[in-house]
């Protein structure tokens, strides 16, 4: 056991909000890192790699909920289909289209968010917000009956310029209350609001987020 995951897990579960979910990031943690984090009481982590989530899920408790939080290639998401619990960041169509459809073949409804790209890298995935709400009023999605989008997903620049983080944390947020008065007014499902990780997830709170993805805090510096 490593006590130190436990109190650091403790530790930034005391400074959230209730109503605020927090996503452990276990990518490149051992499966023990996970156990002791469980024994803590924590059931939702989240995972960036296939390979790794596919070995995790088989030697690890099935009453934990996955969340996949990086990139996602289409050929692989049958692989993580059956048992995946939302994946966060979806970046185009193509991808939503293919979730779906392996959702269909595993005869479930998968939930998702939308990753906004708002950063100022230039590497970073996801829809920029006017592509993203031309898609979504575009109304194509609608078709599909087995991915259900819960909301939005984003990163804000890695820098330390916390007023740049907050701005680009508030254009997700009006972005997010724009779409619930508007393309998902009256879906109550549409409720996420994914920002926030180790160096910025009290500012992410402060700016309206619901679901942070903390790892390095918890777990420490990752072990590549
Ligand atoms: C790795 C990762 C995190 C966690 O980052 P930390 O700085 O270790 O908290 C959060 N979100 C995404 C998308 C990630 O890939």
């Amino acid at each position: 056991m490593d006590n130190s995951i436990t109190s650091n897990l403790n530790e930034v579960r005391a400074t959230l909000p209730q109503g605020v979910a927090l996503v452990a990031v276990s990518k490149f943690h051992p499966a023990s890192s996970i156990e002791t984090a469980y024994a803590a009481g924590q059931r939702l982590f989240g995972e960036s790699h296939e390979q790794e989530l596919a070995k995790k899920y088989e030697a690890l408790p099935k009453d934990i909920k996955w969340h996949f939080i990086g990139h996602l290639q289409t050929n692989k998401v049958r692989y993580i289909a059956p048992y995946i619990s939302m994946i966060e960041a979806v970046d185009s169509p193509k991808l939503l289209h293919e979730i779906n459809k392996q959702a269909l073949r595993n005869n479930r409804v998968i939930d998702v968010l939308l990753e906004l790209h708002i950063a100022a890298e230039e590497t970073k995935y996801g829809f920029p917000i006017d592509d993203c709400r031309q898609y979504l009023v575009g109304g194509e999605w609608r078709e599909m009956s087995n991915v259900r989008i819960r909301g939005l997903m984003m990163m804000a620049s890695n820098t330390d310029d916390a007023r740049q983080i907050r701005r680009e944390f508030s254009s997700a947020l009006r972005f997010f209350e724009e779409l619930k008065s508007t393309v998902f007014a009256n879906v109550p499902t549409f409720d996420t609001r994914s920002w926030g990780m180790s160096h910025d997830y009290l500012l992410a709170v402060e700016c309206g987020s619901n679901m942070v993805r903390v790892g390095t805090k918890i777990f420490g510096d990752r072990q590549y």
